[in-house]
C-alpha cells in the first residue's frame, strides 16, 4: 500500500456534513483531506435541495402563467419543455458547483478523488493509498431507500431520476408523502401530470403539526393533487403503459411513473465501519452528544446519523465536530431549533415543537392559529394558509408553524424566536413591515399577547 500522508482530519465523503466541516476545520489550521468518489457537494448539490428546487421554481412559474389572469395579465401556459427546464437547473447546479470547488481549492484543503473504506481507527484506504488521520470523520450520506423495488429508471423512479425526466408524464403515483414526495408531487402537478400520493400514516407530512397538514391536504386537493391516506402500499406490477399499484385492502391504481419517496437509508455498507467496531444501528451510525461514536478519534455527521435528514443539519454538525477538535468547546445543536421547510406549493416551514411533541413533554400550552387570509401580502399574492404559534402558558415560545406561498423565508425569524425563547409579548413588541408575510408572525404572537390587530 502507498502512503497518502497525515492529516489532522481526514474526511469520508464530501456533501454537506463532511464539506463543512473540511472548510471550517482548514480555517482552524487543521490539515485536511476530504475523500469523494462522486462530486463534491454531495445530495444536496447534485440530487437534492438546488436541482428540485430549480424545478419548484419553474412550477411556480408555470402556475404564474396558468393564473395569469387573476392578476390582470394576458398571458397563457402552453406546457413545459423539459429540455429547457434541465437546462436551467442544470446552469445552477453547475455554477454552484464550480463555486464549491473553488471555496475547498482556496482553503487548502486535500481531495482526495474515490471511494474511501476506513481501515483502521485512524485511516481511511483509497484504492491501495492509506490517508492517516490523527482524527477521521465519517460522512458517507444516504441514498434513497427502495424496499426491494425494481427501479427500472423508467416506470420505477427515485428522486434521482426524476430529477432528469425528459418529458412530463401524463400521471403519476407518488409513493411517499414525505418532504420529498410533497414536493415531487406539487411540480408534476404544476408541470400538467395528474398525481396521487400514497402515504401509509394518516397524514401527509406526518412529522408535521397535524393542524398544518390538514390544511395542506385541502390545498393539495384544490389544486386537483389526490392522496391516498393510512393506505399501505402492497405491491406494483408495471405494465405496457406505466405501472399498476396495488394497495392494501386492494384497490389498485394505474399510473405511467411511480415515483419511490419513502425515505433515505444511510450509506454505511461495506466501508469498514462495523468491521472497526462503530456501533450502528438500521444502517444508521450511533454517536453520542458529540457526534463522536465512541470509537477511537472518529465522529459521524450528516445523513448518515440517525438525526435531521437536512442540509443545514449536515453542515451545522461538520461545523461541530470542527470546532470541538480545534478545542473552542462549541455548544451541542438544539436540534429542535432547526427549521424544516417542504418547499411544494403551497409551502410548510417549521421550528420548534408540534402541538403533540409539547403536550407529551408535559409542558401547558397556549396557541394560535393566525389565518392568512387577514395578512394583505398573502391576499396581494392570493395565497392561503396560517401561521401557528405553540407557546408555554406564561413562557417561551416553543413551536412555529406554518403554511403558504413562500413562508418558508419566515423560519429566518421564526427560529430567532424559537432559540431565543422569547416570550409572545417580546415579539409582539416588534414592529413587522407592511405589508409583508412577517407581519402574520408579529399579528400572532400579537393576539397571544393578548392584544390582537388584525384577528377577528
Ligand atoms: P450526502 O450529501 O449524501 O454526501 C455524502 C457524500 O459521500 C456523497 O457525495 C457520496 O458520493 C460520498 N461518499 C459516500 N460513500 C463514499 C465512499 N465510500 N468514499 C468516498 N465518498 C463517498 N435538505 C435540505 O436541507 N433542504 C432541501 O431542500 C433538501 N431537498 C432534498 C431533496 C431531495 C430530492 C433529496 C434526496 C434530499 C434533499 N435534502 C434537502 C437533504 C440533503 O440533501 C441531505 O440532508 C444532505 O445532502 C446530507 O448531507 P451529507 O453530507 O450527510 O450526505
Amino acid at each position: 500500500s502507498e502512503n497518502g500522508g497525515t492529516f489532522d482530519l481526514v474526511i469520508l465523503g464530501a456533501g454537506s456534513g463532511g464539506y463543512a466541516a473540511a472548510i471550517r476545520a482548514s480555517e482552524l489550521g487543521m490539515k485536511v483531506a476530504l475523500i469523494e468518489k462522486n462530486k463534491l457537494g454531495g445530495t444536496c448539490l447534485h440530487v437534492g435541495c438546488i436541482p428540485t428546487k430549480a424545478l419548484l421554481h419553474s412550477a411556480e412559474v408555470a402556475d404564474a402563467a396558468r393564473d395569469s389572469e387573476t392578476f390582470g395579465v394576458k398571458a397563457s401556459f402552453d406546457g413545459i419543455d423539459m429540455a429547457g427546464v434541465n437546462a436551467y437547473k442544470d446552469k445552477v447546479v453547475s455554477r454552484m458547483f464550480r463555486g464549491l470547488t473553488g471555496l475547498i481549492k482556496s482553503h487548502g484543503i486535500t481531495v482526495v478523488e474515490g471511494e474511501g473504506r476506513l481501515t483502521g481507527r485512524d485511516e481511511v484506504t483509497v484504492g491501495d493509498t492509506v490517508y492517516k488521520g490523527t482524527n477521521i470523520l465519517l460522512a458517507s450520506g444516504s441514498e434513497p431507500k427502495t424496499l426491494g423495488l425494481d427501479i427500472d429508471g423508467e416506470k420505477v423512479i427515485t428522486s434521482e431520476q426524476a430529477l432528469t425526466m425528459e418529458r412530463v408524464p401524463k400521471s403519476v403515483a407518488v409513493l411517499g408523502g414525505g418532504v420529498i414526495g410533497v414536493e415531487f408531487a406539487s411540480v408534476y402537478r404544476s408541470y400538467g401530470s395528474e398525481v396521487t400520493i400514497i402515504e401509509a400514516l394518516p397524514h401527509l407530512l406526518p412529522l408535521e403539526d397535524e393542524s398544518t397538514s390538514k390544511q395542506l391536504e385541502r390545498a393539495f386537493r384544490k389544486r386537483g393533487i389526490k392522496y391516498e391516506l393510512e393506505t399501505p402500499f402492497e405491491s406494483v406490477k408495471t405494465t405496457d403503459s406505466g405501472v399498476s399499484v396495488t394497495l392494501q385492502g386492494g384497490k389498485t391504481l394505474e399510473a405511467e411513473v411511480l415515483l419511490v419517496a419513502i425515505g433515505r437509508a444511510p450509506v454505511s455498507e461495506g466501508l469498514g465501519y462495523e468491521d472497526n467496531g462503530i456501533r450502528m444501528e438500521r444502517g444508521f451510525v450511533e454517536v453520542d452528544e458529540n457526534l463522536h461514536t465512541g470509537v477511537g478519534n472518529i465522529y459521524a455527521v450528516g445523513d448518515l446519523i440517525p438525526t435531521l435528514q437536512l442540509a443545514h443539519a449536515g453542515f451545522a454538525e461538520g461545523i461541530y465536530v470542527a470546532e470541538q477538535l480545534a478545542g473552542l468547546n462549541p455548544p451541542a445543536i438544539d436540534y429542535d431549533g432547526v427549521p424544516r421547510i417542504t418547499y411544494s406549493e403551497p409551502e410548510v416551514a417549521s421550528v420548534g415543537l408540534t402541538s403533540a411533541k409539547a403536550k407529551e413533554r408535559g409542558y401547558e400550552i397556549v396557541e394560535l392559529d393566525y389565518n392568512l387570509g387577514g395578512n394583505g401580502k398573502s391576499q396581494i399574492l392570493q395565497t392561503q394558509g396560517s401561521v401557528k404559534v405553540i407557546a408555554q402558558k406564561d413562557g417561551p415560545v416553543l413551536g412555529v408553524h406554518m403554511i403558504g406561498s413562500r413562508v418558508g423565508e419566515l423560519t429566518a425569524e421564526g427560529q430567532l424566536i424559537y432559540n431565543w425563547e422569547a416570550l409572545p409579548s417580546e415579539v409582539a413588541q416588534l414592529v413587522h413591515p407592511h405589508p409583508t408575510q412577517s407581519e402574520a408572525l408579529g399579528e400572532a404572537h400579537l393576539a397571544l399577547a393578548g392584544k390582537p390587530l388584525h384577528v377577528h
